[in-house]
């Protein structure tokens, strides 16, 4: 990684210094575009076995200002394929020892660290970012990110978005020898949400082939997680980290299954069952974080057109990649325009509250709503509500102005709702309240 700084740029230069065929719009070859590319500030969510590799690779390719976060420690079973950890550092935050290691090995970068959870850092945290790149596991932080990057996003009167609010993101993700690379630009390609049914919903089993027709070893399973717990250990909560609980389930699992005659599986396996235990490949890793990286690195300096849309990887039997352009769903919640709401300018921010609650187009009612527009934070609950109550008397037309998009999100919402402000003056039947 060390080599002198003529030679260290050379195939990046290829890139970025000549013209091609492939290039995005706009593109002006030049070693300008490394200084830029050395500047932007880009977020890494996630240091694990995704982002350990996306973060060497971004700073390989000339990325220089990079933020990771992340909430984990290092464990020792990461040490395996998380590269950038050492035996050492078992117990310590990935985000940080990420940070460090790369520093040492990359002269002249900067990589800052933010050990947390991502909910934890103000919405506004993330509007600073050129581009966010996601190394996750969980289908949860990846819908959090994506309605924080589609908050962002504004449209004009006719419905366009202005390109000026699109916020980048660039999603890996892997499974055993499966992997996938998506782009999403929001308002312009289907955000996580738009394209949800990608991810079909956990397996699960009707009780009754549970209880009398199990045929192989996860029925087993299951049948002694869900019934035979709660009939014999009747007020004590499962915990799969509990090492009692967990011999206990492949117990009377491993005797459900002598009674039927199903054969073969350990105690290991029991623990992937219950646990939903996805084993990470170093390989599949190593290639989805290429792929990924590389589009960062085409969005930022446009020296090529991006991958319109989503590649999959299969590396199970043979390796074999395709890659799917997906529509955007017109009516998604999160990145579309939103749905209509008229007001009256004079309405106070509570009375809008309260109709928004009784809104039967958001589903069941809604509790205890959250509002902001943009990065502006209109109502919160939680920490910030004494600090945004004031707005509560405020009037609408004070605060935001017409075809302002409201983010709207309550417990009882699965995903952030956009309300288009439409405002209506004078006297309506519809807006008496
Ligand atoms: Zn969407």
């Amino acid at each position: 990684m060390a080599a002198a700084d003529g030679e260290r740029w050379r195939d990046l230069d290829m890139l970025l210094t000549r013209q091609g065929n492939v290039v995005g719009p706009n593109f002006q070859p030049g070693s300008h575009i490394r200084e830029f590319l050395a500047d932007c500030r880009v977020l890494l969510v996630g240091a694990g076995g995704l982002g350990c590799e996306v973060l060497k690779d971004l700073a390989l390719s000339g990325f220089g200002n990079i933020d990771v976060i992340d909430m984990d420690t290092i464990d020792v079973s990461n040490l395996n394929r998380q590269f950038l950890f050492r035996m050492q550092d078992v117990g310590k935050p990935k985000a940080e020892i990420a940070a460090a290691r790369i520093k040492e090995h990359v002269s002249g970068i900067t990589v800052t660290p933010h050990f947390c959870r991502i909910e934890e850092k103000p919405i506004s945290f993330y509007e600073d970012f050129l581009l966010v790149v996601l190394g996750l596991d969980s289908i949860e932080a990846r819908r959090y990110m994506n309605s924080v990057m589609c908050s962002f996003l504004q449209y004009d009167d006719e419905g366009n978005p202005d390109p000026a609010t699109i916020k980048p993101m660039i999603d890996g993700g892997s499974e055993g020898f499966k992997g996938h690379a998506r782009v999403i630009l929001p308002g312009l390609s289907p955000c996580f949400e738009c394209t949800l049914w990608l991810f079909p919903p956990q397996t699960k089993f009707p009780l009754c082939t549970l209880a009398e027709t199990p045929r192989n070893p996860v029925h087993c399973i299951e049948y002694a997680k869900l019934v035979l717990w709660s009939q014999q250990r009747r007020g004590e909560e499962f915990d799969p980290d509990v090492e009692e609980h967990m011999q206990w389930v492949f117990k009377k699992a491993t005797e459900r299954a002598n009674l039927f005659g199903i054969q073969g599986f350990t105690f290991q396996f029991t623990q992937g069952v219950v646990k939903n235990i996805i084993p990470a490949v170093a390989s599949t890793n190593a290639i989805v974080a290429a792929v990924c990286s590389l589009e960062a690195l085409k969005m930022v300096t446009a020296c090529s057109t991006g991958m319109s849309n989503y590649m999959m990887y299969m590396g199970g039997e043979g390796i074999y990649t395709h890659t799917v352009a997906y529509e955007r769903d017109p009516e998604c919640l999160v990145c579309s325009p939103g749905i209509s709401f008229p007001c009256r300018r004079d309405m106070t921010l509570q009375q809008v509250i309260d109709i928004i609650k009784e809104d039967e187009r958001l589903g069941t009612g809604l509790e205890a709503p959250s509002l902001s527009c943009g990065s502006t934070n209109l109502y919160m609950r939680g920490v910030l509500e004494e600090a945004t109550r004031p707005n509560l008397e405020k009037r609408m037309g004070e605060l935001v102005p017409e075809g302002s998009v409201l983010q709207v999100n309550d417990k009882n919402l699965s995903r952030t709702i956009r309300l288009r402000l439409a405002y209506k003056d004078g006297v309506d039947e519809d807006m008496q309240i």
